[in-house]
């Protein structure tokens, strides 16, 4: 039995993937912010019902010691951490001219600083286990190609992207591999904040800026959490054992790298 930890699980793209680790058979630990601590239950007790133990931890992953105490309440209550997916995120949709040096800090302090604590700490502990581990996160199609109004997003993705090539290399002694997902638009309540304020830039109505980017969709849809869960399914379990460093797309044909 293994287990893992899912950042930001309390709704969209890492409740699906708590939902479908927990369905692989790992022991899974929630975590999300505080403030999110109704709908991290919810979802604990949903992961429960189907036979594994669950936790639920709240923390902010930009701050140092709750990412250590993240992973140690995972480890000390379930017994190891296995699986480490650094899921939590946040966007934002601006010209850059328009972006404050405190909005940027905001957004890297997330998505860039949060990713490096919970990969890092993820490993310390998986080094001091002595049976190596997956760890897995959030990257985008943002992380490999710079996109118009959210360059600092995309910006705090790429350096994700960087990092996980890094940690790949570095922690390969330790049977550790690193790895990250790239979907395009998933149906979250992210999108729905990034449609809203394209929308306000560019004058358009309620969900006309997710219409007109899914136009540009191969398979003719947007995604939902299941089909980035399937990814990440594969990436924390054994068949992708021989992959690390990567960062793959699953955004059913947006770019094409
Ligand atoms: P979401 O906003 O629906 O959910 C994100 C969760 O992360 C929320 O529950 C939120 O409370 C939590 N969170 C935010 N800041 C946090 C912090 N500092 N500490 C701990 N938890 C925090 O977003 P989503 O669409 O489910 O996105 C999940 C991840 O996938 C993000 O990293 C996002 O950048 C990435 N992603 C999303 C899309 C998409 O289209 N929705 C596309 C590519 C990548």
């Amino acid at each position: 039995m293994t287990v893992a930890h899912v950042t930001g699980a309390a709704r969209g793209i890492g409740q699906a993937i708590a939902t479908r680790l927990a369905e692989d058979g790992h022991d899974v630990a929630v975590s999300d912010l505080p403030s999110m601590a109704e709908a991290l239950e919810e979802t604990r007790s949903k992961l429960e019902s189907t036979g594994v133990r669950a936790i639920a931890l709240t923390g902010d992953v930009s701050d140092h010691d709750s990412v250590r105490a993240l992973v140690t309440d995972t480890a000390t209550q379930l017994g190891s951490l296995d699986v480490m997916v650094a899921n939590a995120g946040i966007a934002q949709t601006k010209a850059l001219l328009d972006v404050t040096p405190e909005e940027f800090d905001k957004v890297l302090a997330v998505n860039s600083r949060g990713a490096f604590l919970c990969y890092t700490e993820a490993a310390r502990q998986m080094i001091d286990q002595g049976t190596g581990g997956k760890i897995i996160g959030a990257a985008s199609i943002a992380a490999h190609k710079g996109f118009p109004l959210l360059g600092v997003y995309c910006s705090s993705k790429f350096a994700l992207r960087a990092l996980t090539q890094a940690a790949a290399q570095e922690w390969a002694p330790h049977k550790i591999t690193v790895n990250a997902y790239c979907p395009g638009i998933v149906d979250t309540t992210m999108w729905e904040e990034i449609d809203h304020d394209l929308g306000e830039i560019n004058h358009m109505g309620k969900g006309e800026s997710m219409k007109a980017m899914a136009a540009g969709i191969t398979l003719g849809r947007v995604s939902t959490g299941d089909d980035v869960a399937k990814l990440v399914s594969f990436l924390a379990g054994p068949d992708s054992d021989y992959i690390t460093g990567q960062s793959i797309l699953v955004d059913g044909g947006m770019i094409f790298v």
